[in-house]
């Protein structure tokens, strides 16, 4: 094949050939099947979707002149199914309105026009207005099937008006064709030529074979009909464009009328010699409704011939193709319902996927309900949802969305050992719950007579379809996932099957979600456990030494000065012998708690440095006011009421104050600080205690 020759893009080679077969189709339909159908191999190949679908409905259109085919069908609605899958609007509605026509050429007037219908909304949706002539035409087509003449010339009328208001001369063509019909049904031969010479013009001159054989056919019927000039002459006019286009299903209808001419002129040769040509068109094409009609007028011709032999040979045929033809439609009517049914289905199933895809994708547990919920609405129709998580260490289960028609019910709680809780008996019995009729069936689940636990509602109105899942990774149960609905029997085989698969996919999601926040809430905790002092609450060590060189480095850059208070606890080892360790613990508490009081601005932090050791910075506080501090500090621990196990205890502590106040060239050390603090302390412990000592580094 000739693809590696193309150097431009694939999609473009594609679209080429469609092109190429939509101009080529009504002069030469074989050729312009043929087209379609290597772009659609092409782009099925190279697993590009839009060019798929695109070149597919085409494939089925072109095909339908062909053939009767049900696999007609089924590209129609592969396309369709393509194009909802990758939201392609413009496409979705080309597809659409293909279909109706392909109902049309099927023979199905009420699917057809609902198909129309379909692309009528759709078309008036996206504001597509030059599409809407097409749906026009095929409403109107119809209704001209339907024998509604009135209907189909309203139709006709506004398709045409579109189609010349954006140049769409095919349709326009073909609305000429068809209105001139229908004004020939309702009796107005005059109007009817008028439309269908006015048709015929404008085919020669574009060559559209097809509708050109068509409305030749019609005005032979309008020329015999009137008894001025010969029909004849046109009906073989339209017979030659018929062997030019490749000897269509379209011949049939000026072979046939021919036969027909002929056989009322009693010339029975000729009329013969044009049906068993029909006979033969109509039998490569498969098309027995033709076949029917043609087998009715040949028995007609050769009891007229007096041959009864043949006749009642022909009379064989007709009634056995009859038959064959309302056999045909039930069989038919089955492999549609068994095709729509696989659509849906595949339809179903690509949501699913998709659906798992955007929950699985998130590890946000308000994301993955939020969004399980809006994907779940699209599969299936129900009234309640309800997603919990189960704790197995504290048997709750616990509701984390509950949503009753649209409306979002408060979080709810419930724990596995209560005996009417649906969630609770899944939950217990590793088992889904399937319920159809609530009132019939809940008594399998949940003790006779009790109320029934279930998700707050505000409708006040009783579920009667239920199924609970219950959500699994592995062995573990980790929550469950309820649909309900008002109706009887609301889910099919199907639907509870696709539940099944969407239950998984939040399993999956939720399991996700709720490591992440198991994972997240230790991080946060891991690094408080860091950074804190388990007993008091203050930053342990090595945090604050952390902030120390953070606030002094800052210091020194903006030049103000920064003070360090250590603080040690009087004797606190005879505090602890006498009043036991919980009473020492119990002044170490509280001796935080007033450190904390006096460490409160931005640049100040305060610590436990280790037993009954404590330090505070101070940042922006010169020596002045950090010996001022350091001095509040000592009274307000002296003045302490410490009182444990009905014991009041006297506590003071010995305070070492440091301050800088002047940065050049000094490279800054926080070991030294603590040092020079250190020693303050050691003296005001050797001066007594319960006193400041402080020193102002230079
Ligand atoms: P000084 O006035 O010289 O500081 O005497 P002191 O007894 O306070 O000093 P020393 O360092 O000899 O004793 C400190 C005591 O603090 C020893 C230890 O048992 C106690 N201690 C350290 N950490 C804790 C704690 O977390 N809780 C309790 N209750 N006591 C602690
Ligand atoms: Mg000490
Ligand atoms: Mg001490």
């Amino acid at each position: 094949m000739y693809y590696g020759t193309y150097s431009y893009a694939m999609d473009v080679h594609v679209t080429t050939l469609v092109s190429k077969a939509k101009k080529i189709f009504h002069s030469d339909l074989n050729l312009a099947i043929e087209t379609c159908l290597e772009a659609v191999n092409f782009s099925r190949e190279k697993e590009m979707p839009y060019e798929t679908a695109y070149a597919l409905v085409y494939y089925a259109t072109f095909l339908s002149e062909k053939t009767n085919d049900f696999i007609i069908l089924e590209h129609i609605l592969e396309a369709i199914s393509i194009a909802k899958n990758i939201e392609n609007d413009s496409l979705l509605l080309l597809c659409l309105i293909k279909r109706g026509r392909i109902y049309l050429r099927l023979g199905d007037l009420d699917k057809s026009l609902n198909a129309y219908r379909v692309a009528l909304d759709a078309g008036l949706a996206y504001k597509n207005e030059e599409d809407l002539s097409e749906i026009y035409f095929g409403i109107g087509t119809i209704f001209s099937y339907k024998e509604n003449d009135q209907e189909s010339l309203f139709y006709f009328e506004k398709g045409r008006e579109i189609a010349k208001k954006f140049n769409n001369l095919y349709v326009e063509v073909k609305i000429l064709n068809n209105t001139g019909c229908s004004y020939h049904y309702l009796g107005d031969l005059d109007k009817a030529e008028k439309y269908l010479n006015e048709c015929t013009v404008l085919c020669r001159e574009h060559n559209y074979f097809n509708i050109l054989i068509n409305a030749l056919d019609e005005l032979g019927l309008i020329c015999k009909k009137r008894g001025r000039g010969n029909p004849v002459e046109i009906w073989n006019e339209a017979l030659t464009y018929s062997r030019k286009r490749g000897q269509t299903i379209y011949s049939v209808g000026p072979l046939l009328n021919l036969a027909t001419y002929y056989y009322e002129k009693k010339e029975w040769k000729e009329a013969d010699k044009y049906l068993q040509k029909a006979k033969e068109v109509s039998e490569k094409a498969g098309s027995k409704t033709d076949q029917v009609e043609i087998y009715k007028l040949e028995t007609r011709l050769y009891e007229s011939r007096g041959d009864f032999k043949s006749a009642l040979n022909s009379n064989k045929m007709y009634s056995k193709l009859w038959n064959e033809i309302q056999n045909q439609e039930s069989v038919r009517d089955l492999k549609k319902k068994e095709l729509e049914l696989l659509t849906e289905t595949r339809d179903k199933i690509l949501s699913l996927s998709k659906v798992g895809r955007l929950i699985t994708s998130t590890l946000d547990l308000e994301t993955v309900l939020s969004r399980s919920f809006i994907n779940l609405k699209e599969i299936f129709n129900f009234s309640i949802l309800g997603i919990a998580q189960y704790n197995e260490k504290t048997g709750e289960i616990l509701f984390e969305l509950s949503i009753e028609e649209q409306k979002i019910q408060p979080k709810y709680k419930t724990t596995i050992d209560t005996p009417n809780s649906l969630a609770a008996w899944a939950i217990r019995n590793d088992q889904k719950i399937i319920i159809s009729d609530f009132e019939k069936q809940s008594f399998q689940f949940i003790p006779p007579g009790s109320k029934f636990v279930s998700i707050p509602s505000d409708s006040k109105k009783n579920p009667r379809s239920v199924i609970y899942n219950p959500l699994k990774i592995g062995d573990h149960i980790i929550g469950v996932i309820t649909i309900q609905s008002y109706d009887l029997d609301a889910f099919t085989k199907s639907d509870t099957d696709s539940f099944d698969i969407f239950s998984s996919y939040v399993a999956i999601a939720l399991n996700n979600a709720l490591q992440t926040e198991k994972i997240k809430a230790q991080n946060t905790e891991l690094s408080k456990l860091a950074t804190t002092d388990s007993l008091t609450g203050l930053h342990n060590r090595r945090a604050f030494f952390k902030t120390l060189n953070q606030f002094s480095s800052l210091a020194k850059r903006n030049g103000f000065p920064i003070s360090f208070i250590m603080i040690d606890v009087d004797f606190f080892k005879k505090i602890n012998d006498r009043y036991g360790h919980p009473a020492g613990d119990y002044i170490l508490k509280e001796i935080a708690g007033i450190l904390l009081s006096f460490a409160k601005r931005e640049y100040d932090d305060s610590a436990r440095l280790g037993g009954e050791e404590f330090g505070i910075f101070l940042g922006d506080t010169d020596s002045t006011g950090a010996v001022s501090i350091a001095e509040e500090i000592r009274k307000s621990i002296e003045e302490y009421d410490f009182s444990f196990d009905n014991a009041s205890i006297p506590v003071t502590a010995s305070l070492g104050v440091v301050t800088r106040s002047i940065w050049d060239d000094y490279t800054f050390d926080p070991g030294r600080l603590i040092n020079e603090a250190d020693k303050r302390l050691y003296m005001a412990k050797n001066s007594g205690r319960n006193c400041v000592m402080s020193i102002e580094l230079a």
